[in-house]
């Protein structure tokens, strides 16, 4: 005879977990957004990543805070006044001169301390070089979630908690992740995927000092120089108001010398699909895309590119989008403003022609 089987055991979530927030989290409230600066200047994303905190703090009912961290003699105050116009209502500044120049060790502590005495809800940091390597140590040191490279980010009605948008199966779907059960929430966000914030120079805010409790001996890496890679500081994409963009229909590299002086008339940069960089037509820094940088010109002309998710999801947010393409099917004029079809190579110089007997005039009119 068989014995009755026992009853199945009810999970406490889908992973078997209690995705109740715990009592003790509830305390967790605000929006901190932490401030990325490097020799002297805040990373835009920084502000970018204010106008999000803001506009989350507010449906939630809440305040936004800012977390800076430097050296001794860094103006981490005057930051936080450029941070205040920009929507930030508190600021918690951490001086010390281990902190001089981004470190992991002293940031991590700097930053997990910070939120362990104050307790934001949500932890905001760009996903830029500095913030992709501080928001982990300190989701893992912190024992929370963190939700990368969000393209969007909303509260969820239902539970209040974040709901962090971003692409995922190489960049077909986008998925929507949230943090039910610990705190505070993090994601990063890369440049330029949110708007710059209106200014209010009027606005002031709070500010509260921390101290870091590490010394120097503390701490395993030394900082012994500063070496800014030629290329990096070269290329400006994400900021760039104007971008020529290259796809494999360029067909070669010589041919992207169309894009470059084309670029080069209208005051621009130049950026390209990630098969031309793999084929090392032009530099990995150039590449657009989910894989490559984010931007947000005010004109981007994309000639031979197909329009694939991937690429499409780094320049989708320009103002306005010029596709030249053989191709009168070709992806890309579904989301391009205006398209021409026919050939790049024919066309590229073209543009550039008439673009400089247009400024040609202009400047005539204006002397
Ligand atoms: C995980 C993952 C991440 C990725 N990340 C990125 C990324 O960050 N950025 C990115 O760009 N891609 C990325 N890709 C690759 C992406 O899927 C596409 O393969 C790529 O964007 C296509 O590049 P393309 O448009 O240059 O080439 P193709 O798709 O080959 O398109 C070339 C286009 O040129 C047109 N053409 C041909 N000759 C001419 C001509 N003479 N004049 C005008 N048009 C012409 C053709 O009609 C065609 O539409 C990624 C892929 C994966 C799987």
């Amino acid at each position: 005879m068989n014995a009755p089987a026992a009853p199945a055991k009810k999970p406490a979530g889908r992973a078997g977990r209690n995705l109740e927030l715990p009592k003790h989290l509830k305390a967790y409230k605000g929006v901190w957004v932490f401030i990325e600066h490097d020799r002297g200047h805040v990373h835009s994303v920084s502000w970018e990543l204010l106008g999000e905190a803001r506009k989350l703090a507010d449906t939630l009912g809440s305040r936004v805070g800012i977390a800076v961290l430097g050296g001794a003699n860094e103006p981490l105050e005057q930051f936080a006044a450029e941070a205040f116009t920009y929507g930030a209502d508190d600021a918690y500044i951490v001086h010390d001169p281990v902190l001089q120049g981004y470190r992991n060790e002293p940031f991590t502590k700097g930053l997990t301390d910070l939120v362990n005495r104050h307790q934001p809800e949500i932890l905001l940091l760009g996903a830029t070089s500095m913030g992709r390597d501080l928001a982990g140590s300190v989701a893992t040191t912190l024992l929370t979630g963190l939700t990368a490279d969000c393209t969007e980010l909303n509260i969820d009605p239902a539970s209040r908690a974040l709901a962090a948008t971003r692409p995922t199966f190489g960049g077909s779907l986008l998925c929507t992740i949230m943090t039910l059960a610990y705190r505070p929430q993090m994601a990063t966000v890369r440049p330029r995927v949110m708007p710059m914030p209106l200014r209010d120079a009027e606005r002031t805010g709070n500010i509260v000092h921390g101290t870091l409790g590490m010394v120097e001996t503390d701490i395993v890496t030394r900082l012994l120089d500063f070496i800014p890679d030629a290329s990096s500081n070269r290329i400006n994409l994400p900021y760039a108001d104007v971008i020529v963009s290259g796809g494999k229909g360029l067909k070669s590299p010589e041919n992207f010398q169309l894009a470059f002086e084309l670029a080069n008339v209208l005051g621009g940069e130049v950026g390209a699909t990630r098969p031309c960089v793999q084929a090392g037509w032009v530099e990995g820094e150039r590449q657009v895309g989910q894989t490559g940088k984010t931007v947000r010109p005010k004109l981007y002309i994309a000639a031979g590119i197909s329009g694939a998710i991937q690429h499409r999801v780094g320049m989708e947010s320009a103002d306005v989008i010029v596709a030249i393409n053989t191709d009168p099917n070709a992806p890309i004029f579904d989301f391009a403003h205006y398209g021409i079809v026919g050939n790049a190579l024919q066309v590229l110089p073209a543009l550039k022609q008439a673009f400089v007997e247009h400024l040609t005039r202009r400047r005539k009119q204006v002397a």
